[in-house]
């Protein structure tokens, strides 16, 4: 289906954070898949783990005990504040998991009236018809008939309108901790832990979407550590595979009290393959030193990004964001840079709010690193060009034709 408006662009291989196209040439990645290749392409730790495993057993079914998937479960737990996990295949199963355990939750608490859950606008948790539901954009619910029932949307990090919207029938409150592809929009940390205390007064289930946030990214294996609040529920996805598809949703022994057999299920869910790339990603992850390295390069990042912004600002106005999840709000169109740095080699993605996002491997180093600033400040300085040299014929009028 044409589904996707695709750049006409292919690749041939990867290596770390290179990826080659079929005519030979090398792309520095900034975009990782949209957050998930986080260990870079062919990361030999990964392949050994897969290939070793793809020799042995792929699939099974969930009518079996699957001692990979306890294995994963056991570590993503002991790194977390969740008790239990469920395995899906993408970031939606894992939100929309999120929400039937919010939901069975309350129901199992004795409030079955308790199922609606508040969002906030410009979120993103997945394109099923509910989770399409909860991020509440109007462009993506258009022509599929009646929007999912149950959710509540407010504006982003609006506090009193929270307030104002729980009601009787809430169940949860439902937020990324880090927004990504609404803007890579940084959540206060005051703001969740006044979310966190909302909950608790009202009885409410917190829960975070962390997709596309966690599993390094910010420099925490979880974006919400550094704000010191835990939630209820979490969903994760994206890189937890290290590129191959799996999905998770964590909760709190408590939280998912509903959910008992017969109540869920995935068929492709937490199969041994998926399994070992998920074990072998968290290796890396968790080994000594990996977050640091995260946390160094997003600060050195930073650093040189706030140069390029000052160096050009008609071009980008704010760099947003946190470890390797960072956010250029830029003041030509967003696709305009993300078509400039690819004419320079560098590959990037654009999200809400004319954004372009910046989500290099975590494993990338300082050289390759200062190699992706050196491309971004070349794609700013001929847009810079462009935007200075067109003002005058602009007249002084506002906006022009943009
Ligand atoms: C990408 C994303 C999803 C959806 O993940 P899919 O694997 O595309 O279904 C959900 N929530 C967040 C925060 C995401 O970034």
């Amino acid at each position: 289906m044409s589904t996707f408006a695709r750049v006409p662009l292919a690749f041939e291989r990867g290596e770390g954070v290179w990826l080659v196209a079929t005519n030979g040439d090398r792309y520095l990645d900034f975009t990782s898949g949209v957050a998930v290749n986080a260990l870079g392409h062919a990361h030999p730790h990964l392949i050994a783990a897969l290939t070793a495993q793809a020799q042995k057993l792929w699939h099974v079914s969930n009518l079996f005990e699957i001692p990979e998937a306890e294995r994963v479960a056991r570590r993503l737990c002991d790194a977390s504040f969740a008790d239990v996990a469920f395995f899906c295949n993408s970031g939606a199963e894992a939100a929309e998991c999120a929400i039937k355990t919010a939901r069975k939750y309350q129901a199992a608490s004795g409030h079955p009236e308790r199922y609606r859950i508040i969002t906030f606008e410009g979120a993103f948790h997945g394109r099923t018809l509910a989770t399409l539901a909860a991020g509440g954009q109007k462009k993506y619910l258009d022509g599929f008939g009646p929007v999912v029932e149950g959710f509540d949307q407010v504006p982003f990090a609006d506090l009193e309108a929270v307030k104002r919207t729980i009601g009787e029938a809430t169940a949860a409150i439902m937020i990324e901790p880090l927004m990504g592809e609404g803007g890579v929009r940084v959540v206060a940390p005051s703001f969740l832990k006044a979310l966190r205390q909302l909950c608790d007064e009202h009885g409410l289930l917190l829960v975070f979407d962390e997709v596309q946030s966690g599993m390094g990214r910010t420099g925490e294996l979880f974006a919400h550590q550094r704000a010191g609040v835990v939630p209820d529920v979490m969903a994760l996805a994206k890189a937890l595979g290290g590129g191959f598809p799996v999905g998770a949703c964590l909760a709190t022994r408590e939280a998912a009290k509903g959910m008992t057999a017969g109540t869920h299920g995935s068929t492709f869910g937490g199969n041994p393959l998926a399994m070992s790339a998920a074990d072998a990603t968290l290796d890396v992850m968790l080994a000594p030193g990996f977050l640091d390295h995260v946390k160094h390069i997003g600060l050195l990042f930073k650093q040189r990004l706030a140069e390029i912004k000052d160096r050009y600002p008609s071009v980008i106005a704010e760099v947003r964001g946190e470890g390797l999840l960072i956010g250029l709000k830029a003041l030509v169109p967003a696709g305009a840079l993300v078509d400039a740095l690819r004419a320079e080699h560098m590959l990037t993605v654009a999200a809400g709010d004319n954004v372009v996002r910046l989500l290099p491997p975590l494993i990338i180093s300082e050289p390759e690193l200062a190699e992706g600033v050196a491309r971004l400040d070349r794609a700013c300085a001929r847009l810079s060009e462009a935007a200075t040299s067109a003002a005058p014929a602009g007249g002084g009028g506002k906006g022009g034709g943009g």
